[in-house]
């Protein structure tokens, strides 16, 4: 058997194309500020690609940048500011934050109205009660990814390896509100390739190059690899690989590529969550 490819780039353009026709109809101006404190240079190159993706979609897009020196107040500070603001309909905090400087405090500031990146606990908590919510972006486009395919979610045995506060657990917490039969799973958990080989879902989110072999994969089920992984190969040269070794390909249903796959979806779910934040 061959895997089925789900190809997150083009279902990611799909998603856009729905945000560009609801933005252009919107009585009001969709806007996403960030604040980004210092000058990590991973930090500015994704607040320049998150500028073009919301003006691809004609979200406008505000970003504050405080300087590498500036303490937990000035940064509170502009949060709330933000918050304040009726015209800023989602906020997000770009990361690395100065090492003193406490993220989780920051991020429980974030109007949980606005947090279109669901970091704030509160959110999670909505998630948990399946009241109207903004959820992380990653576990997001994982069950877009998943429901996108055939696979029937109630009573589906689903086993996700990880467990974060952004990834992991939002997404165990979705697919239990499927009712779908969830086993979370982390570095400490026995005979996990056992357990993953009596998946029918199986989200790879661990950030380990390769982890899953086709030993652990049940054929026919659904993969979806979130790792993102940067290798030297033998030519010396480096790339981007997931946590799905590529031979998983032949023997699941279903599977997620890296690149290509949760990574676009993830950037379209913050552009879809900014819609929904500002509609709300
Ligand atoms: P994290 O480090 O916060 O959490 C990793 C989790 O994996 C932990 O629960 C840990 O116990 C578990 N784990 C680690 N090694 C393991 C092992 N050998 N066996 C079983 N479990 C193991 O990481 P995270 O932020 O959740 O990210 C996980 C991966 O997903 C990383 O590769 C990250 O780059 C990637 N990621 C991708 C996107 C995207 O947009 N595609 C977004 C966020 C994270």
């Amino acid at each position: 058997m061959t895997a089925v490819k789900l190809d997150g780039k083009a279902m990611a353009e799909r998603v856009r194309a729905t945000i560009r026709t609801r933005v252009a109809s919107a009585r009001s101006a969709v806007r996403l500020d960030a604040v980004l404190v210092g000058e990590d240079r991973s930090a500015l190159l994704y607040a320049e690609n998150q500028a073009r993706d919301c003006a691809n979609v004609g979200i406008e897009y505000h970003l504050h940048r405080l300087d590498a020196d500036a303490r937990f107040d000035d940064i509170a500070g502009r949060v709330l500011l933000l918050n304040a603001d009726d015209a800023v309909h989602a906020i997000m905090l770009h990361l690395p934050l100065p090492q003193e400087v406490e993220a989780e405090s920051l991020q429980t500031l974030i109007d949980p109205d606005k947090d279109v990146e669901g970091v704030n606990p509160s959110n999670i908590g909505r998630v948990l009660y399946g009241r109207r919510s903004l959820v992380p972006c990653t576990a997001l486009a994982a069950l877009e990814m998943i429901e996108s395919t055939a696979i029937t979610l109630r009573g589906a045995r689903c086993v996700i390896i990880g467990a974060s506060n952004l990834v992991g657990k939002p997404l165990a917490v979705l697919l239990m509100r499927e009712e779908a039969t969830v086993i979370s799973t982390n570095k400490f958990t026995p005979e996990l390739p056992a357990l993953c080989r009596s998946a029918d879902v199986l989200v790879a989110a661990a950030g380990v190059a390769g982890l899953v072999t086709t030993e652990w994969v049940k054929p026919g089920a659904l993969v979806i690899d979130v790792g993102i992984n940067r290798v030297v190969g033998s030519d010396g040269k480096t790339r981007t690989v997931g946590d799905v070794a590529p031979e998983v390909a032949e023997i699941a249903g279903w599977i997620s590529p890296v690149p290509g796959g949760v990574g676009p979806m993830t950037v379209a779910m913050l552009l879809r969550n900014t819609l929904d934040a500002a509609r709300a």
